[in-house]
């Protein structure tokens, strides 16, 4: 495999005055493996789970590793590899679940642009660490990301499609500059309320603004959660909890909006199953894995909806363009996300 090693690609493609050279329209892999260890925010089990580099055109792979220290399961990262959305990403195949919670290691390899990986897990789902995606983002950066041969592919959404449910709406549409995700959420909670968020992604906007916003939920649904199963690892180490009218964490929230925020991080991990970089914008309004993903399957089977096109083919893209890959839970309501 042909290797160079890439910088900061969203800061070069910035530079670049037609949105992209031809370098930042490859392929990206890890440059070396990375191992993070820790316990699932729903299973409360621990989980050893490993990134691995992966040849051009491999995606996003999870593979599962047995007590015997062989992999027993694997499957491509794609809209077809959801397996449940209760709470979380469940991704499985018909031997059963291979991983759950997969949205935040899914968002911070797409948010950094890391388009081929390979990720082994020894248990049933993927630590929880803080809670976002940022101790995620730290390993890619150890392991570092370099560029292929191989020319990106994006998939390009080409009409509106929509999903709605109640309250809840989800819609992708087309948006030639990139991915844009755009959030809307609306608690009846003092320090929630109506929030909204939105970003153009790219590996610096990410890190900044989306990275490190963690998973919450709330005090009065833990009996109901634990007794379903769920959030038998939560604590206020890798879950912001809110009580009726404050967060009970001690250090507090790491941004106002958090709650928006987070929802803007689970909805790039769940888009992540798309298989490709989107060239699409995604708004949200009180949604969740759910709805990530009815949005996400509606559109793959629509295939006037969408096109694939090479990073060759798309010289007004830009953004996370340079530095993408390519996604969800009953979870349309509060509780953990
Ligand atoms: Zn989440």
């Amino acid at each position: 495999m042909t290797q160079r090693v890439c910088l900061e690609s969203a800061s070069l493609a910035r530079r670049t005055k037609h949105g992209w050279g031809m370098r930042a329209g490859r392929q990206t892999t890890l440059r070396s493996s990375v191992t993070l260890s820790g316990i699932g925010v729903h299973s409360g089990v621990p989980a050893a789970l490993t990134l691995q580099p992966a040849d051009p055109d491999t995606g996003i792979v999870f593979v599962r590793i047995g007590g015997d220290g062989r992999a027993n399961q694997e499957l491509r990262a794609d809209v077809r590899s959801v397996y449940a959305t209760d709470f979380a990403t469940v991704l499985g195949d018909r031997a059963g679940p291979l991983c759950a919670t997969a949205e935040h290691i899914l968002a911070a390899l797409c948010g950094l642009g890391v388009d081929n990986a390979t990720i082994e897990i020894d248990g049933p789902e993927v630590p929880i660490l803080d809670g976002s995606a940022e101790p995620f983002v730290e390993a890619i950066d150890r392991a570092g990301v370099v560029y292929t041969a191989r020319p990106r592919r994006y998939l390009k959404v080409l009409k509106p499609v929509r999903v709605a449910n109640g309250r809840s709406v989800g819609e992708l549409r087309p948006y030639e500059f990139g991915f844009r995700v755009e959030t809307e959420i609306d608690f009846d909670h003092p320090l929630i309320g109506r929030q909204t968020f939105a970003i153009d992604l790219d590996a610096t906007t990410f890190r900044q603004g989306v990275a490190r916003a963690r998973t919450f939920g709330f005090m009065s649904d833990v009996a109901k959660l634990w007794s379903a199963g769920y959030a038998l690892g939560a604590n206020f180490d890798n879950t912001l909890v809110l009580a009726e009218d404050r967060v009970l964490n001690p250090d507090g929230l790491r941004f106002p909006d958090e709650f928006v925020r987070h929802k803007a991080l689970d909805a790039i991990g769940d888009l992540a199953l798309a298989g490709a970089p989107l060239l699409a914008a995604y708004h949200s309004v009180c949604g969740g894995h759910k709805l990530n993903h009815a949005v996400l399957s509606a559109l793959m089977a629509d295939r006037s909806a969408w096109t694939m096109v090479e990073a060759s083919d798309s010289r007004r893209v830009r953004g996370r363009a340079d530095l993408a890959t390519g996604y969800p839970a009953p979870a349309f309501g509060p509780a953990t996300s």
